[in-house]
């Protein structure tokens, strides 16, 4: 059991960034309005996330460090089905294994709830504690006891700019939750939570930027999309200007970038990324989000038919000729 843990760590903690994104998903499926999250030295020193989500029953916080104890999935059918971002149950306790960890947590305001400790997966403490209702996780010392998993990590400032992504992304994809975000006492980013995409765009990108977006909005009866989109005002690189989110999850998908490029290709110099933030529906059968463990990489059964549907809504957006298929 140890051993699996520390195996699975390998795959699914690579560095502080991989731990963030589990836990500000587990708190984004618990349902909160308001996601805190701070870091110390890139995250290896410190990574906190606290939640005013559904928090976890006492006598679970245990069993939700246990191997494969997801909540989230309950029949078969539902692997074809998810809605939730977790669905493995590998993330705490891979977590666990490789770091000392504090989570405490409770299900109501009676103001009591659950507090653990586990260091290099070991049970330190497991008791009752004062709590706010929600999930607070703190993860100390990232790779403590794994030094050669240590030594790959960059400088700060690398996974600094790696943790940055993580919550950009989940601040873009959720603009209903209030999101802040710390680093060594500095705030870096604190979004409004009111649902409007736009104000988490300024908050990220700027206010300029966010005045130049414009809308993009169309449906078809397989597929949905909305979001904002714009040239690039700046000319710094902009490895991160697309945000791809396909039934709320973050995605990396060149079958949507290409089409949202193509519809920009008269207006755009070669190998620059217009600013996009586009949210994508569809029915769960049309995508396969399994394909990758992080979960970043899917797979589209109509494909050819969403490349038409994104070029199509980018360029009505726009106000260019509407797409029609070739062939
Ligand atoms: P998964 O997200 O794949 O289910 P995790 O290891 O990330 O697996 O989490 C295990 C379980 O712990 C979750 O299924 C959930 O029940 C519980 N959990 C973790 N974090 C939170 C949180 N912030 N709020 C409420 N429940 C949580
Ligand atoms: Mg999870």
């Amino acid at each position: 059991e140890h051993l699996a843990n520390q195996i699975a760590a390998g795959e699914v903690v690579e560095r502080p960034a991989s731990v963030l994104k589990e836990l500000i998903e587990n708190a984004v499926d618990a349902g909160s309005t308001r996601i805190d999250v701070s870091a110390e030295e890139g995250g290896l020193n410190l990574l906190r996330v606290a939640d005013d989500g559904s928090g976890i029953q006492p006598d679970d916080v245990l069993l939700a460090f246990q191997r494969h104890a997801t909540s989230k999935i309950s029949t078969g059918k539902d692997l074809f089905q998810i809605s939730t971002l977790g669905f493995r149950g590998e993330a705490l306790p891979s977590i666990a294994a490789v770091a000392k960890v504090k989570c405490v947590s409770a299900t109501d305001d009676s103001g009591l709830g659950r507090l653990l400790e586990i260091e290099g997966g070991s049970l330190l403490a497991n008791r009752e504690t004062n709590a706010p209702k929600g999930t607070e996780m703190v993860v100390k010392d990232l790779f403590y006891n794994t030094p050669a998993r240590l030594k790959y990590m960059k400088t700060i400032q690398t996974e600094l700019g790696h943790l940055s992504d993580v919550v950009y992304r989940q601040a873009l994809a959720r603009p209903d939750i209030a999101f802040t975000f710390s680093h060594n006492g500095n705030m870096l980013l604190r979004t409004p939570g009111n649902g409007d995409l736009r104000q988490v765009v300024a908050a990220i990108y700027g206010t300029s930027s966010a005045k130049a977006m414009i809308e993009v909005k169309e449906e078809n009866p397989d597929y949905s999309v909305r979001g904002l989109t714009a040239l690039p005002v700046e000319t710094r690189a902009n490895r991160n200007a697309v945000t791809l989110l396909v039934n709320g999850r973050y995605v990396r998908s060149q079958a949507i970038v290409q089409p949202l490029m193509q519809a920009y290709h008269t207006l755009l110099p070669l190998h620059r990324y217009p600013l996009a933030v586009l949210d994508l529906r569809m029915h769960p059968t049309l995508v396969d989000v399994n394909v990758h463990p992080a979960k970043l990489e899917v797979r589209f059964s109509k494909e050819n038919e969403l490349r038409a549907f994104v070029e199509n809504a980018v360029k009505q957006a726009l106000g260019a000729e509407a797409y029609i298929p070739s062939g």
